[in-house]
């Protein structure tokens, strides 16, 4: 099977590497042509254009920032769309609101090809690991046929019915993953100020109900607030917390903590920590006070 892969940041180019690995024929583009290289020195083959890579692959992949790259790599004379061909698929595994997933099953389908949304769970590690967890929905049919690939880059892979229903239950997801971040952060800036010894205040989380691997990963960068390169990206991490609350509007579902910790991370863009770990919202919460 040919697979395309578009978008090469943090996750895409280690999920591609593994695709490699695995050793299915990968064509690749990303718009900063240097993140290529390394995959290409692995056997990886460039494209001119996302729809040089549609054109070539069985399967296209794409993973990326946010709703405006997934359009810019997907429309327009050299997009994705334009190289799909009846029978093809594409598969959006970035991180999006229900609305762009819906936009991009729609005009694949008038393409007569199939749609599938997958984002993942997991960070830098698992995508290295192919230990990711993948939320997928949409087309079944792309859904059975992509699964061969889908098993290189992740260890739980879910079908969730509908397109739309994979970004809801990522977006779900997410909302604990900021709040959980934030109440370490919290707790943690409560303990160093009170004088106490931040590795045994992990010690007693970690012996507790609220230990997770989480805190453990990020808890001893956070206690020693040094520097924090991104595993997850801290303006990723914002447009996820932003999507999850347009949603809620939509439902009239009130998320109350979500809307506060949404206005933190805001602070921490603001405050030019976005390409940061989001781990490095320790130093907006530290500059409260
Ligand atoms: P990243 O390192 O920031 O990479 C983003 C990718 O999008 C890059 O390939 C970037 O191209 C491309 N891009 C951004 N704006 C673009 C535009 N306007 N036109 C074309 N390409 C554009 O992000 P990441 O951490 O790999 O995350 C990718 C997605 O997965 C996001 O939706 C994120 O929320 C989600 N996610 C991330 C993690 C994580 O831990 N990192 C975990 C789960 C899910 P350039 O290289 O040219 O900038």
């Amino acid at each position: 099977m040919k697979i395309g892969f578009i978008g090469l940041g943090i996750m895409g180019s280690a999920m591609a590497e593994n695709l490699l690995k695995a050793g299915f024929k990968v064509t690749v583009w990303n718009r900063s042509s240097e993140k290529c290289a390394p995959l290409i020195a692995k056997g990886a083959e460039a494209a001119a254009s996302p729809r040089a890579v549609a054109e070539l692959s069985d399967i296209v992949i794409a993973m990326m920032a946010n709703s405006a790259a997934v359009q810019s790599v997907r429309d327009g004379a050299d997009g994705i769309i334009s190289g799909l061909k009846p029978g093809r698929g594409y598969v959006d595994m970035s991180t999006v609101d229900a609305e762009t997933s819906k936009e991009s099953a729609a005009l694949a389908h008038e393409k007569g090809a199939t749609f599938l949304e997958a984002p993942v769970a997991g960070s830098r590690k698992p995508a290295e690991d192919a230990t990711l967890t993948i939320m997928a929905a949409g087309d079944r049919e792309l859904y059975e046929s992509s699964l061969p690939a889908l098993e290189k880059m992740g260890k739980k892979i879910l079908f969730l019915g509908e397109t739309g229903n994979a970004s809801r239950m990522k977006l779900a997801n997410n909302l604990v993953m900021g709040g959980m971040l934030t109440a370490l952060c919290e707790g943690m800036a409560l303990a160093a100020g009170s004088g106490l010894d931040t590795a045994q205040f992990l010690e007693v989380l970690d012996s507790g109900a609220v230990s997770n691997p989480m805190f453990r990963l990020k808890g001893p960068q956070i206690a020693a607030n040094n520097e924090f390169p991104a595993a997850f990206p801290l303006k990723h991490m914002q447009k996820d917390l932003r999507l999850a609350l347009r949603l809620a509007e939509e439902l009239g579902q009130p998320l109350f903590a979500t809307a506060t910790i949404n206005e933190l991370f805001k602070s921490a863009l603001a405050e030019g920590l976005g390409d940061s770990d989001f781990a490095a919202i320790i130093r907006t919460i530290n500059k409260q006070h």
